[in-house]
């Protein structure tokens, strides 16, 4: 045993002072982090490898729409130095050889179960632990347990009649083969039109003989522009990195993007074409900055929607094709999508849409998917229909906090946090970038590493004043679901169908789960909680020691 000082007098031979569940950018994070601070950790990884969501999405044509100099980690230096990205944005597999990289070089590995899902957690009052099961029986106990566990992470199957009995292969996008999959001569149909579609579908197109796209609602997207990189620019890059990344901690999603500080409403007909066309031009998310007012003001989200619509249109031959292809509602409503050729798409002899929107699909035959009386006979089916966004992967643990109370139970009405980071009744039990934290909004990696950080940060904090308990007080943290509530109704990006609403999952509670505050707001909020001796917490010691409550402010919003 080592002389590192425990956090708990409750520590058991069998236990760690903290177990991680997930080994993505965030687990291996924090794995490396706690560490750091001496402490005795273990990591359970349900896949066989590292890279969370980057092990799982391995469907053609999937990468990252964050650009890879900014879609990665800052805590090192000289990792970001050696690091070598090829292009603009990041394909799949170089992600994966990154995260797999960054476990080798830190030496995470060793720290770190594959293949080990987590089945249960439970709070130990008397004992102040966490109890994980194991999906092969194991337990394991902890004072701290964090979970790692992805917002996209638990894929959305919709419940088919019929798709038990399909004769070909079925593959979900979220959860792709490791396997090559080879697409040649097959009829192939790709249910679902969002971020995983339609970067697969350019590629499944070019290998299939046909291709049936079955559309119930049309997404916006915008060109992408991937090209390698230069290496002079990565040199740049590089020299500068650290005002880059001091510069993207100060934009609304974390992202070093050009903003235009212009309302659309007040720029003339003119300016607003020119501007979106430069940025149609330029490609990628940017595109949503041309200007202040675009996903505050209807009239001028309705300017940035009518142009994309325009192009659709130019893009596309068959105008009764671009016209289903063109979506109605607020753009950026639903996330944003960046492409490489999808609408182009469209125009292939070997494509057909198929809009589901009013007549929706039956069911999935042994040979293809009925609509009505129509069906499209098919060899392969992809599920590219999204995840059980932000709670999914937390309740597919049965997660038991005081007195027995389940998460689920918890958050029955939709997810109720402190901070994104904790919610009462549960201590000792954090969540890294949970629902009411940016995290989906933003790049991931900073508000992965800020919310890693502040952890560690409280951790320290409490084997300093020789505390072993935190748990927000209710207050606090009716008060900060009031705040991210009152926030998105102030955003059009609240008024539609999404997953950031679990619209997409049949009875989840309509909520929408992220805070649209911005990543700079959010975050000094985090410090100035921890400033105020962590305002909105109790920290408390199982024996001896009195509780310290520190009230929730004012001003907690
Ligand atoms: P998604 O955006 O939720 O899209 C799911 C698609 O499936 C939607 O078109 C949805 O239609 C359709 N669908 C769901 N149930 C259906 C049903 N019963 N019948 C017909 N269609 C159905 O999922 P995703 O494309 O996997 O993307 C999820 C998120 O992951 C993205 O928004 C993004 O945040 C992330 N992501 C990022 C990248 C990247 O960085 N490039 C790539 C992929 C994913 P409706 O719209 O009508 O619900």
């Amino acid at each position: 045993m080592s002389n590192r000082p425990a956090l708990n007098n409750a520590r058991t031979h069998t236990g760690y002072d903290a177990v991680i569940v997930g080994a993505g950018f965030a687990g291996l994070y924090m794995l490396y982090r706690l560490r750091q601070l001496g402490l005795h950790v273990r990591v359970f990884e349900s896949g066989s490898g590292v890279g969370g969501t980057w092990y799982w999405n391995r469907y053609p044509g999937a990468r990252c729409d964050v650009e890879s100099v900014q879609y990665s980690y800052q805590f090192s230096d000289a990792l970001q130095q050696e690091w070598e990205w090829t292009e603009r944005y990041a394909t799949q597999p170089e992600i994966l050889r990154y995260a797999n990289h960054v476990a080798d070089r830190f030496d995470l590995r060793r720290d770190i179960q594959f293949d080990t899902r987590i089945t249960s957690a439970t709070f130990d009052e008397s004992r102040a632990h966490w109890s994980l099961q194991t999906q092969h029986g194991k337990c394991v106990t902890a004072p701290f347990c964090i979970m790692a566990t992805g917002c996209l992470s638990s894929t959305n199957t919709p419940s088919f009649r019929g798709l038990d009995t399909f004769r070909g292969e079925v593959y979900h996008t979220g959860r792709w083969p490791h396997e090559s999959v080879d697409f040649t001569g097959k009829r192939v149909g790709v249910i679902g039109t969002g971020s995983s579609a339609i970067q697969s579908i350019p590629v499944i197109a070019e290998q299939a003989q046909h291709l049936y796209v079955f559309q119930r609602t049309p997404h916006y997207t915008v060109p992408a522009r991937n090209t390698p990189l230069d290496p002079e620019y990565k040199r740049e890059v590089k020299r500068s990195y650290a005002a880059l990344r001091s510069h993207a901690k100060q934009m609304f999603a974390g992202i070093d993007l050009r903003l235009n500080d212009q309302a659309a409403v007040q720029a003339s007909e003119e300016e607003r074409q020119r501007e979106y066309e430069s940025r149609w031009t330029y490609g990628g998310v940017s595109f949503m900055g041309a200007f202040n007012d675009l996903l505050f003001n209807e009239a001028s989200n309705a300017t940035a929607a009518a142009f994309v619509r325009s192009k659709i249109h130019e893009i596309v031959r068959d105008p009764a094709i671009a016209e289903a292809l063109s979506p109605s509602y607020v753009i950026g409503c639903k996330r944003l999508c960046v492409d490489t050729g999808y609408y182009d798409t469209f125009n292939r002899a070997n494509v057909t849409l198929v809009d589901v929107s009013k007549a929706p699909i039956d069911a999935i035959t042994p040979v293809g998917v009925k609509q009505g009386t129509r069906e499209y006979t098919i060899d392969c089916l992809v599920l590219a229909t999204g995840f059980d966004a932000m709670t999914g992967a937390l309740f597919n643990i049965d997660i038991r906090g005081k007195g027995g109370q389940t998460l689920r139970e918890k958050w029955l009405g939709g997810p109720r946090t402190y901070l994104g980071l904790m919610t009462a009744g549960f201590p000792n039990f954090f969540t890294i970038t949970g629902p009411g934290s940016p995290s989906v909004l933003t790049n991931m990696l900073p508000s992965i590493e800020q919310h890693v950080e502040w952890i560690t940060d409280c951790l320290k904090h409490l084997r300093s004043h020789c505390i072993d308990r935190i748990e927000p007080t209710l207050e606090a943290e009716n008060e900060w679901v009031a705040h991210v509530n009152e926030v998105a109704g102030t955003n059009l990006r609240s008024s539609c169908s999404s997953w950031y609403v679990g619209a997409n999952v049949p009875g989840k509670p309509r909520v929408f789960m992220p805070y649209i505050g911005g990543f700079p707001a959010y975050v000094q909020k985090c410090n100035a909680v921890v400033a105020a001796g962590y305002r909105g917490f109790v920290l408390s010691a199982t024996s001896h020691r009195a509780a310290q409550v520190i009230p929730a402010p004012a001003d907690s919003a």
